[in-house]
């Protein structure tokens, strides 16, 4: 499933042939994904230049100059595909075709049918249902200790269950809460609400800091993001703790027979990922 990170990147991938492109095809090949596909896709967005390619948690947003914006979600296995003219022909999974003015063809590919597209106006766009409960972004100015310590008082969850609530922090995503729990040296378990002050400045520090990494990771593999069917939007990136259970914990020297190494619980139904004697 593509994470923040990820879409980050695609966003960024999306910038470079979209932004100043006016859009001169738009087809939906299918009525849905997710969400119904608007029927006047392409009517309301055909002729329009593209002003910016900006993220709101995992959503992507196309926003167009006449101030309606594209949002896109990639789902669980959703992918765009950038090709230069000409395009390959749109496969089985190109649901939705994006074509600009220099030649350049944008496919929306999602062989799983999670991800979505619909359409929304710029000055109404926080009030839109899919963004309405979104909290900060975690990047963002508006997220910070104190602002994440305000979102967790009083709550008896496990701090790893409110990290992936979208109010507490919008798409940080279950590997990058095992990753920020581990740098921030946080127990996944830890109650929501005993993380404060300094504890709170650590974690919200470490959120910034493991996406950060990531995105620049993503970004350096993006030079290469041309790849034979164009696909953008994954990559590969090391984890810390998360998916190496039974492995030795690269925080502290604990032996991975001896002492349990990297952990690995299931909370709300999602792994968590952890090292025991490090994270409190
Ligand atoms: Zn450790």
């Amino acid at each position: 499933m593509p994470e923040l990170p990820e879409v980050e990147t695609v966003c960024r991938g999306l910038a470079r042939v979209l932004e100043g492109r006016r859009l001169v095809r738009v087809e939906a090949r299918r009525p849905d994904l997710r969400l119904p596909l608007p029927p006047d896709l392409a009517a309301r967005t055909v002729g329009r230049r593209v002003a910016a390619v900006r993220r709101r948690a995992k959503y992507i947003l196309l926003v167009l100059d006449d101030n309606t914006v594209m949002i896109a979600h990639l789902g669980m296995s959703g992918r765009m595909r950038i090709m230069a003219a000409p395009p390959a022909p749109p496969g089985r999974h190109d649901h939705v075709v994006l074509g600009t003015d220099d030649g350049t063809t944008v496919y929306f590919n999602d062989a799983r049918r999670f991800g979505l597209m619909t359409l929304a106006c710029a000055a109404t766009l926080a009030e839109h249902p899919l963004l309405a409960g979104l909290g900060p972004e975690p990047l963002g100015n508006g997220f910070s200790g104190p602002v994440l310590a305000a979102a967790l008082a009083g709550r008896d969850t496990p701090i790893k269950a409110a990290l992936l609530d979208q109010r507490v922090v919008a798409g940080l995503g279950n590997i990058y809460a095992c990753e920020a729990l581990f740098r921030a040296g946080l127990s996944p378990r830890r109650k929501a609400r005993t993380v404060q002050g300094q504890r709170s400045e650590r974690l919200a520090k470490a959120i910034k800091a493991v996406l950060r990494e990531a995105i620049a990771a993503g970004g350096s593999s993006l030079r290469d993001f041309v790849r034979p069917d164009g696909g953008l939007g994954y990559f590969q990136h090391r984890w810390a703790v998360y998916g190496r259970a039974g492995e030795a914990c690269p925080g502290c020297n604990c032996d991975p027979v001896a002492d349990g190494g990297i952990r690995r619980i299931v909370q709300s139904g999602r792994s968590s990922f952890y090292c025991a004697r490090r994270q409190r």
